[in-house]
């Protein structure tokens, strides 16, 4: 039997909130000892660029965890992805995870790289000590036409280098397993962590549900309609449906669960207290 991986993710503070807001977050996931955490990246006119390297910096550095920096190719040219790439380099982080990213409405992309795995490609040529990690989707990308179209482009972004793969939220363990039957029969033979959101509020479940085109299953759609008011509560059933998802995953031998954090370290600490002793099972 093999360790199953267990990595969190985490995001920049936005640019007016107070310095230490990192510092609290990160302060509170420590002793999770994950394998690593990965840091998203903002690409809107309004992102800081910077910010990334700077978490990662702080997460390799201060806190002595692997680190995987997040990246995003539409609204970058060459320069633009190198200046990255040095820092990230220069923050110790030992992959990156090489993102198409989404549109954004009445932003023109700069045209350079359109999909995820341009950015691979030059990635790998440009930093080949650096490795890189791509995202896939259970339920089938939003844009793509169908799993299978979406799948075939998947193979395309590992055969340009990348190297371990991250997937979309989802609520339902049946849809993932659909899909890792299908990524392996295509020749997919990469490790695949799943990514699992907890439930932090129904308003944001069924914004992020609807942007994501995320089936939400009959049992979360019964605690939304129960205790979708009552948050603290509804908090608490998200901790034990996400232990609960974690804990079937784990048990179907799956390669890694990337837990979404949120910067919310409580709750990510309650769900790992849960099924820590799940990873343990020795090589
Ligand atoms: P791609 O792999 O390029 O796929 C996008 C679409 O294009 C799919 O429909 C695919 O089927 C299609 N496609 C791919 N190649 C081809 C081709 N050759 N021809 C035709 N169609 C093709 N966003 C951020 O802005 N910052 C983040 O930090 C961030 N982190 C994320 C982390 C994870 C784990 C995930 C799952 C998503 C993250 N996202 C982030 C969101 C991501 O940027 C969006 O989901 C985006 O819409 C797609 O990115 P991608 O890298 O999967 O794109």
């Amino acid at each position: 039997m093999h360790k199953p991986m267990f990595s969190l993710e985490v995001f920049p503070p936005k640019r007016d909130a107070p310095v230490g807001t990192i510092y609290d977050t990160l302060d509170g996931l420590q002793g999770l000892d994950p394998d690593f955490i990965s840091v998203t990246y903002g690409h809107g006119t309004h992102a800081d660029r910077t910010a990334t390297a700077r978490i990662a910096n702080t997460i390799r550095n201060e806190y002595r965890i692997p680190t995987v920096a997040h990246l995003t190719a539409l609204y970058s040219d060459e320069a633009k992805i190198d200046e990255a790439l040095e820092m990230f380099e220069h923050a110790g982080v030992f992959a990156v995870l090489a993102l198409r990213g989404d549109y954004i409405d009445g932003e023109e992309p700069v045209g350079v790289f359109e999909h995820a795995s341009d950015l691979v490609r030059y990635i790998r040529a440009r930093k080949p000590d650096l490795k890189v990690f791509g995202a896939c989707y259970p339920e089938g990308h939003i844009q793509s036409e169908s799993i299978d179209a979406d799948i075939e482009h998947l193979k395309e972004k590992v055969d340009a280098g990348a190297t371990h793969l991250i997937s979309q939220l989802f609520y339902d363990n049946e849809d993932f397993y659909r899909f890792l039957d299908k990524a392996r029969a295509a020749g997919i033979d990469v490790p695949i962590e799943a990514g699992i959101m907890p439930i932090n509020g129904a308003k944001s479940l069924r914004s992020m549900a609807a942007k994501n085109r995320t089936r939400i299953p009959r049992d979360v759609e019964s605690l939304l309609e129960r205790w979708g008011s009552d948050v603290p509560t509804l908090r608490e059933a998200g901790i034990n449906y996400a232990s609960a998802q974690i804990t079937d995953l784990v048990a179907h031998g799956i390669d890694g669960v990337h837990l979404y954090t949120m910067n919310r370290p409580a709750t990510t600490r309650r769900i790992w207290r849960n099924v820590r002793p799940l990873f343990q099972t020795a090589e």
